[in-house]
């Protein structure tokens, strides 16, 4: 198959930031810029049994594989559709019983290997960029990254070698390299994770703290939808990271996970980030190294919160964010990017320990801060709509759930498209209430 390209946009070099995606048209505000179906891609083992391991669909009364019984499909031809991926593992899964945990980097990286020998030639997803093109950053690598790397080599020969040819120890490391720096995760309308995946012709585009894109997902398919007008001859930018945070974190998150600072107008003009660290109108200032003190503070409860979430109980988890929250309080105003942070995972502890006014609570603490916060058509903003609508409703606040939900379709028109599934089925919770 030869290039054939996609109508609209073009691969170019970037001054200063190598190749990337360029418009040669006009796209206004919620035009699809273009889709790009997954090369390779896994569904997260959590969400197993709720969603269809070949099309993603949600949806109850899955049927499952017979043979291992962990895999679950739509019908008999996602079954089929799906065999020569989910072959890599399934019998697998049957001997390996409880010791079966490749990492889903692992998981994805044996697909992708899959896919390069079952078709060898340019794929649907790499109109504009292969993956064997992908950056790798391999010298770029820190000791703790490159031994996570050989980690993952090692649980790929354990977990996969029946089923798959490998390339050479240092071909497998350029290529969990790649994964890293280029994959995907897919996230549903209230971003969930659902399983990760890479979309070549997504990952061509460059970052910037001012996306003109965003990307959404339809099943397997990745779509790219405009949230600022873009011009012909405008580069598209889509965001790497949640934008939620200063620019100091914002850049240091790109450092370590993509190895560039950012240059965008945000990152130089930094005009969002004395509102995302508010301080509280006190009587006495807090001094300055007072302050100083406690954004190291939340910078470090932020990530012992990000470890303590995969050994600690929901309890401890909560006590956790209100005693941080507590402490922050006494500088922090309440609409401070950190106190967002520790307020957000609070309410997802509430939601999973079915808390519902607790999580009602932070959801509504959280809503406006996160609208002033955020770029315009935000999924972060959509999404914290999303779940305080459902909550609402969940507990009989008619009015005001519909509210809500109205709010997250105003968004989700703009990032998802019209048409989206899940716009249909927000719909159809906002007329069952009538
Ligand atoms: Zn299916
Ligand atoms: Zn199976
Ligand atoms: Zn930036």
């Amino acid at each position: 198959m030869k290039t054939e390209g996609i109508d609209g946009i073009e691969r170019f070099t970037s001054p200063g930031k190598g190749r990337g995606l360029r418009a040669t048209k006009h796209f206004k505000v919620g035009d699809l810029l273009f889709s790009c179906p997954a090369y390779a891609y896994v569904l997260t083992v959590s969400e197993r049994a709720a969603h269809c391991e070949f099309c993603f669909t949600r949806k109850e009364g899955l049927s499952k594989c017979g043979k291992c019984k962990k895999a679950f499909y739509c019908n008999v031809d996602c079954q089929k559709g799906d065999w020569c991926m989910h072959k890599l593992e399934c019998s697998a899964m049957c001997a390996y019983g409880e010791n079966w945990s490749p990492s889903e980097t692992v998981r994805l990286t044996a697909r992708i290997i899959a896919k390069q020998k079952m078709q060898p030639e340019r794929s649907a997803s790499e109109k504009l960029l292969l993956v064997r093109e992908f950056e790798a950053h391999l010298n770029e690598l820190d000791n703790e990254r490159s031994e996570m790397n050989q980690a993952d080599i090692a649980a790929l020969h354990h977990f996969y070698s029946k089923h798959l040819e490998f390339p050479d120890h240092a071909g497998l490391t350029v290529l969990f390299a790649q994964v890293n720096c280029n994959g995907f995760t897919i996230e549903d309308e209230e971003l969930s994770h659902l399983g990760s995946a890479v979309f070549p012709d997504v990952a061509l585009m460059n970052h910037s703290c001012c996306p003109n894109v965003i990307v959404t997902y339809k099943g397997i398919v990745a779509e790219v939808r405009a949230v600022q007008e873009i011009n012909p001859g405008e580069e598209v930018f889509t965001s790497y990271i949640d934008l939620l945070y200063p620019t100091e974190d914002r850049n240091e998150r790109l450092r370590d996970s993509y190895f560039f600072t950012c240059d965008c107008k945000e990152c130089t003009t930094k005009s969002k980030d004395k509102a995302k660290m508010k301080l509280r109108d006190l009587s006495e200032p807090p001094k300055p190294e007072e302050v100083r003190d406690m954004l190291r503070y939340a910078r470090n409860i932020i990530e012992d919160f990000r470890r303590a979430k995969h050994c600690k109980t929901p309890s401890e988890l909560l006590e956790m964010c209100e005693l941080s929250l507590d402490k922050m309080g006494a500088i922090f105003e309440d609409t401070n990017v950190y106190m967002l942070h520790m307020m957000y995972q609070a309410m997802g502890v509430c939601l999973y320990m079915e808390d519902w006014d607790g999580a009602m609570s932070y959801g509504e603490k959280i809503i406006k801060p996160y609208s002033m916060h955020y770029p315009a058509h935000s999924l972060n903003v959509a999404s914290m709509y999303l779940k305080l609508g459902r909550l609402y409703l969940g507990l009989e606040k008619k009015s005001m759930g519909i509210k809500a939900l109205k709010k997250a379709i105003v968004i989700m028109e703009v990032t998802h498209g019209k048409d989206h599934h899940y716009i249909a089925e927000i719909k159809r919770e906002i007329q069952q209430q009538k």
